[in-house]
């Protein structure tokens, strides 16, 4: 039985997640998979009850649960709050204690929304790829960093790029795996030309892919040029495996290629313990949305499909993530809309009702289906 702890957190996370739920819960009765579903606090809502935006009793409980699916957090009403208790902290430090290595961002066309891409329909269309961005390393923590005053009004700031071999072998490992599982291309990209640890990433990748992961198709890409591509000929990559600032960076600029942040899922992946479970935590890639929160118009695909890549990378139950995807496609094939991806002539719909057009297509596709024995990951 798997443990899922849902947060919905704050604003549209809140009516997102109650679809995600009733997905979740159709898998169970449906397919016959075995997962609980517990609910918690986090952000806004949690410090209203708690004056904390995450309690260490929450804390505990997505660290013993199988995996985390979180809405979203934030909201102008806590805007003012001391920065301890922001919202956003819980979340940072559900990230932090998890130590959740490893964030994975898909960039998939639906057919049906190409033409929302700012690119040329045959640019994006068709495409699918996937970046895995560490998470925990690199200029955004190492030390020595801060700013200083030199003397004569002069002051410098100091951020530190640094990563050893075993940061780079872990989110390495998971980013061959991924590839392994997908079109077998994994793509590293840094900067080896200008930066040592750039250099150090290359060799390091290199040396496991000879060791562990000959089978998979790796080559290496400069992170301007990466940039460059992305916008170029996006369809050339399948896996691309990159450190905390370019992936930053990187990730928001091929979710864009895709249209709207209602649709993008992510997943943060952490170690795996000694008993084979790796901590994982899924979210939808946008916010809270206060502009639209409480009105039943905020688009619940980003955090159903965040379910999906649940399903997928904590689970193993590929087939249910494939089915969820097909419902997904076939949903916005049928001309469904929410109000972030409505076009001309197209039936615009609620949140709840986005729910469940992909479930009534769910179970189209489920008579179609029949359901068989299955075994977790
Ligand atoms: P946002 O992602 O909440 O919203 C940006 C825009 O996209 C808004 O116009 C919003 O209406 C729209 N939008 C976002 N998700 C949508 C959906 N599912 N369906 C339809 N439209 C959608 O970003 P923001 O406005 O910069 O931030 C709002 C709050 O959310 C802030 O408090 C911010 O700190 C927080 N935030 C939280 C997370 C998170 O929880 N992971 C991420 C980003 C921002």
């Amino acid at each position: 039985m798997k443990n899922i702890l849902c947060l919905p957190g704050d604003g549209i996370g809140i009516e997102v997640m109650a679809e995600a739920r009733r997905v979740g819960d159709w898998f169970v009765k449906n397919r016959g998979l075995g997962m609980r579903f517990e609910e918690g606090l986090v952000g806004g809502s949690s410090y209203d009850v708690h004056a904390t935006p995450l309690t260490d009793q929450t804390m505990q409980r997505a660290m013993d649960a199988d995996a985390v699916l979180l809405g979203a957090v934030g909201g102008t009403k806590w805007d003012n709050l001391d920065f301890k208790v922001k919202p956003e902290r819980g979340l940072l430090r559900l990230r932090k204690d998890m130590d959740l290595f490893a964030n994975l961002r898909p960039a998939f066309v639906y057919p049906a929304l190409a033409e929302a891409s700012t690119l040329k329909l045959d640019v994006v269309s068709g495409l699918d790829i996937l970046i895995v961005r560490e998470l925990t390393g690199g200029v955004y923590f190492g030390e020595p960093r801060g700013i200083s005053d030199i003397g004569n009004g002069q002051r410098r700031g100091i951020n530190t790029q640094v990563y050893t071999t075993a940061e780079i072998h872990r989110v390495g490992r998971v980013a061959f795996d991924i590839a392994r599982k997908r079109n077998n291309r994994l793509c590293s990209v840094e900067k080896a030309n200008v930066m040592e640890s750039g250099l150090l990433w290359r060799e390091e990748i290199t040396k496991l892919h000879k060791a562990e992961f000959a089978d998979v198709e790796l080559s290496h890409m400069y992170a301007d040029n990466c940039a460059m591509q992305l916008v170029r000929n996006p369809k050339q990559f399948d896996v691309i495996v990159t450190d905390n600032l370019f992936g930053d960076l990187l990730s928001d600029a091929a979710a864009m290629l895709t249209g709207s942040l209602g649709m993008l899922p992510s997943a943060s992946l952490g170690a795996t313990d000694k008993n084979g479970k790796r901590r994982a935590l899924y979210e939808p890639v946008h916010g809270s949305a206060p502009d639209i929160a409480g009105k039943g118009v905020a688009n619940p695909l980003a955090t159903i499909l965040s379910f999906g890549m649940m399903l997928r990378y904590s689970f193993g139950w590929s087939d249910d993530a494939d089915m969820l995807e097909k419902a997904v496609g076939n949903v916005l094939e049928s001309g469904v809309r929410t109000r972030d991806i409505q076009q001309a002539g197209k039936k615009l719909v609620s949140t709840k009702e986005m729910g469940e057009a992909v479930m009534n297509e769910l179970e189209r596709l489920a008579a179609m289906a029949p359901r068989r024995e299955r075994s977790g990951a």
